[in-house]
Parts: C-alpha cells; structure tokens; sequence
C-alpha cells in the first residue's frame, strides 16, 4: 500500500507500479519441506548458541536478523530473498489495494482501533467505533468518559472492560505526554498503555507513513509457511522477515501476507488448489489441493473481492492439475 494522505485517512493511493521481473524461482522441491525440519533445529541450536555471547549493537542485530532467516538446507539465501520478493510480487498482482481493514480518520482512530482490534474481526470493530469516535473525538474526550459509558459501546468487541481501560488509559497518555497528539515514533508509541509493537506499527505504517512489519497472527503463520523464517517470537519474525526485504516494502508487505492469510491461506484450511503462489509455496498441499473444493474455502466479503484481482482458481493450475507458474512469470 502507499503512503497515506497527510490528513492521515486510509484512502490507499493507486499505484500501477510494477517490479522489474527477476528469473522465476524454481518450483520449492518437496525436499525443502522435507528438511525443514532440520533447518530449523539447526537454526534454534545456533540462537542459543548465540545467546550466550556479549554481541551488541546494530551490526550484532543485523547478523542476528540474517541467521534467524536461514532458509531450508537446500535453498540459498539469495534463493530465499528472491521467492520472498517474488511472493510479494505476486501478492501485490492478486491484492493491488490491499489496504489496513480497519475504518479511520486520523491517527488516533486508527491507534485506538487497533488495540480494539485484539480478539476480534476489524469488520466488529468498524461497526463499533463510529459510535465511541462520533461521542469522544478526541484523546481529551475519551481520557474524561465515564468508564461504564464507553464499556456499553465497547461491549459487542469482546474484553470490553479491559479494552475500555485501555482506550481510556492510553488517551490519558497522550493527552498528558503528548498534547493530545499521537506520537509519529515507535519509542513513543509502545509507552501508551495497550500499545505494542504490532499496534505501533499498523499506526506509523498507515497514519504516519513510515515503513513497518505488522507481525499479527496471519502473518506469523504464513511466513512459517513460506520458510521465510522458523522464529516463533513475533519481536525476532520481525526482524528476520525485515531483513528479506527493503524497508521501503514493510508496511506493503506487511499488508498482502495479511490480505493472503484472510482470504486464501487460512489457518486451517488452506485454500492451497486455487492459491495464486502455490508455485512458490513449500508448504503447497497443506490444503485443500482440489480447484473445485479449494475455491469453496475462499473467503470473500459481501459484493465480491474488494481491490482483489483474483483469478479463478483452475488458472493457477496447469493441464494436470499441478500448479501452473505464477502470476507474470515468463
Ligand atoms: S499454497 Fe497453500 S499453504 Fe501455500 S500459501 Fe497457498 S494456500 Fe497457503
């Protein structure tokens, strides 16, 4: 996605931009699945090998982000960096407005939509916030509601009390430290209360512009999938997958994995027969392979796939019913 408007709303910018294609990755081989395994193992013996060392600063951090994203035994590096960047290519041509989910008007909307965000779908929490921001626009205005008022509002997001203290807290933050604005720093932002990383992020990503990995559940998942990393700690994902890829594509990237695990990859059936990256994906077969039934998993939104240029699912097949080269290839 593009950088958002000064007024920091979440109309995506139209872009027709394309990557310089870049020789197609060869098709993941059955035994990158098979030692995976292996590479991981390995991989987990080497951090904790790690740990125990003195390793400091930037340079450290590099070399840290680099090993925890060691691909597969039989994939170099380099193939590994190109099938990330192909992937999101890829992703980009199926999702080319994918965009944050959640409704907003300025920084604080979004700030404060994403942590109501937690444990539940964005589409609960654009029908629930109209409400809260229409009654207290501002931080000044939430930081002074009586609690039990913004409880009954919150209540159908789920965890309404504690999200009810959160909103509050952190608007009581900003409008002490910050004169009532949202800070445009990562190291000001996780102070508020209710704030991490993710929540920092999708707020500097999409209200402020500055690139950013949003590490959510969807994200961890497929990135796993795809061996971009073995990580499990959303902080070191961060880091493992940031180094795959220009700073300048976080904040995009981080928008088409979402998108792709939404609507295509879920967490439990995958959709892997009408995937458009099946052809890049080692974990290809974890799902439903079947074009007919895949497509069934699919999951759109009422009136069809918004700013989705899905294809239907036999055209990422080939004759035999394998998976054809992806989107642009050739
Ligand atoms: S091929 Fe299957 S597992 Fe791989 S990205 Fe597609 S849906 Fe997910």
């Amino acid at each position: 996605m593009g950088e958002q408007g000064p007024d920091g709303s979440n109309k995506k910018r139209k872009t027709d931009e394309r990557v310089a294609p870049v020789t197609p990755a060869a098709p993941v081989a059955k035994t990158a699945r098979q030692t995976a395994k292996t590479a991981a193992k390995k991989i987990a013996a080497k951090k904790t090998a790690v740990k125990g060392t003195t390793a400091r600063g930037t340079a450290a951090k590099k070399t840290a982000a680099k090993e925890t994203a060691k691909p597969p035994a039989n994939e170099s590096r380099t193939a590994l960096v190109r099938r990330a960047r192909r992937i999101n290519r890829e992703l980009a041509e199926v999702y080319p407005y994918a965009h944050p989910e959640l409704d907003f008007d300025n920084p604080f909307q979004l700030l404060v939509a994403t942590v109501l965000s937690a444990q539940t779908t964005d589409l609960r929490v654009n029908q629930t916030t109209p409400a809260l921001f229409s009654k207290y626009p501002t931080p000044e205005d939430l930081a002074a509601a009586n609690p039990e008022e913004v409880e009954e509002i919150l209540r159908p997001c789920g965890f309404f009390r504690a999200k009810t203290r959160s909103v509050i807290g952190l608007s009581k933050a900003l409008t002490e430290d910050f004169g009532g604005q949202v800070p445009g720093r990562l190291e000001d932002l996780v102070k508020l209360p209710g704030v991490g990383r993710k929540t920092a992020f999708v707020v500097l990503g999409n209200a402020f512009g500055r690139p950013g990995i949003t590490v959510d559940t969807h994200f961890q998942r497929l990135v796993r999938r795809w061996q971009w990393t073995a990580e499990t700690d959303p902080d070191k994902i961060e880091a493992a997958v940031g180094a795959l890829f220009p700073k300048s594509d976080w904040t995009e990237l981080s928008h088409h994995v979402i998108w792709h695990g939404r609507r295509i990859c879920h967490a439990r059936k995958p959709a892997c027969g009408a995937c458009p990256i099946a052809p890049l994906c080692p974990a290809y077969g974890e799902g439903e392979t079947d074009p007919e039934k895949a497509a069934k998993l699919l999951k759109y939104e009422k009136g069809g796939f918004p700013g989705q240029r899905l294809k239907p699912p036999q055209a990422y097949l080939d004759a035999g019913g394998k998976p054809a080269p992806p989107l642009g290839a050739g």
